[in-house]
């Protein structure tokens, strides 16, 4: 049996999506910022594309920045916003401890240029506190970046608070809602978020294109300079068949969502019942308040990237937190975050399931780990000296 469980790292391509894709690549190929008609006919598919986008997050379409994917998105919302408070001498922005890298990573760069950043503790749960960010509030804060949904744990912010506050605070609000698009509705308005950033791979849309939402108001600062597509504020010629089949899957993804989501969690459901048997295992985040995809367990005595290399030999394609793209083995920035010690943590697995994935993979994906966690036991000397007593189970 061939199972994708990894659907927080990428997912496949829609149908819809792909044949989008290949018409505009046929069809439309102008450049939208030709005069002449083939290159009009290119810019008016933009823009309805960007009309597309914003309805589904509650935007207008003025607010929408297509970008090459959430990484960059992230860049730019941060950037933009550290550059409006710097101009009225605010320094401080507030986030968490496991964002993704393309948040910590700016973030670091940022606080080299003198800016100071507090994370927030997302405590065992993988959940922010609202009283915690109002407590690290300060005069010189410009910018709360906290993402919607996280993409190793899987847990939901509670966003609608975070915003709240943050208005209350006239503070920008930005969320990296990467994971959460298409997935779990989302409301800019309601819940008062200024800056969003997405990505289409994400929601079965292709790789390498993605959007910032900045509310009205809020000027973006340049990260590519050249040209003046998408209002000067993102130079270099638009990804005109990749912002259509963008729009396309995330119309669908939003459309389907109410219909696919409750069989989803059932399904989520069941592999965390079923992966619960195995001993000394934990799963990781709050259970209720996370994706309907998502589940990340810790094992112990236990190596995840070799776990990994048996299940894919089994066919499973799943994740493991622990095994960065650096080829480091430093274990995962989220799993310490929910204070995982570092020998659990390197014994992780993150299965995120699709849409189309059935029960039958389920029980498959639950039999699979279970033989697979068994069978390193086997051999393990740290497991060996758990079940010896000679050191102590954590979990
Ligand atoms: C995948 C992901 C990103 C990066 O998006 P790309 O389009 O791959 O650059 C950013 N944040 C989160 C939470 C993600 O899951």
């Amino acid at each position: 049996m061939k199972v994708y469980a990894d659907n927080a790292a990428t997912t496949r391509m829609s149908r819809n999506a792909i044949d989008t894709m290949v018409k505009y690549m046929e069809e439309t190929y102008g450049n939208p910022s030709s005069l002449y008609t083939i290159g009009q006919k290119a810019k008016e598919a933009l823009e309805e594309a960007r009309e597309e986008v914003a309805k589904v997050i509650n935007a207008s379409p003025r607010e929408i920045t297509f970008t090459s994917g959430g990484s960059e998105a992230d860049n730019q919302a941060i950037i933009s916003a550290a550059a409006l408070g710097a101009a009225k001498g605010k320094k401080h922005i507030i986030s968490t401890a496991f964002e993704h890298h393309a948040v910590l990573h700016t973030l670091a760069k940022l606080e080299k240029e003198g800016f100071e950043v507090t994370l927030l503790d997302v405590h065992e749960d993988g959940i922010v506190r609202p009283e915690e960010l109002e407590e690290a509030i300060r005069e010189d804060t410009c910018l709360i970046t906290i993402m919607y949904a996280n993409n190793e744990i899987g847990t939901i912010q509670p966003v609608k608070e975070i915003g709240r506050i943050a208005r209350a605070h006239g503070i920008i609000f930005h969320t990296d809602a990467v994971q959460a698009i298409g997935h779990i509705p989302i409301d800019v308005e309601e819940s008062n978020i200024d800056m969003l950033s997405a990505s289409a791979h994400k929601f079965h849309g292709p790789k390498g294109v993605g959007f910032l939402y900045a509310r009205k108001g809020i000027r973006l600062q340049n990260i590519i300079e050249g040209g003046a597509q998408e209002r000067g504020k993102r130079a270099g010629t638009e990804n005109v068949p990749g912002i259509m089949a963008m729009a396309v899957a995330l119309r669908d993804a939003a459309e389907s969502m109410s219909e696919t989501s409750p069989g989803m969690r059932a399904r989520r459901d069941r592999l965390i019942k079923g992966l619960r048997e195995i001993p000394h295992s934990a799963l990781n985040g709050n259970e209720e308040l996370r994706l309907p995809s998502n589940v990340n367990f810790c094992f112990e005595g236990i190596e995840g990237e070799s776990l990994l290399l048996l299940l894919d030999q089994k066919g499973i394609s799943a994740s493991s937190g622990s095994a960065c793209t650096s080829g480091s083995l430093d274990p995962s920035h989220v799993l310490l975050a929910i204070g995982r010690v570092h020998d659990v943590a390197h014994g992780s697995l993150r299965l995120s399931i699709g849409e189309d994935t059935t029960d039958d993979e389920v029980d498959y994906i639950i039999e699979s780990v279970k033989e697979v966690v068994a069978y390193l036991r086997s051999f393990s000397p740290v497991w060996r000296d758990l079940e010896s007593g000679k050191a102590k189970h954590i979990l």
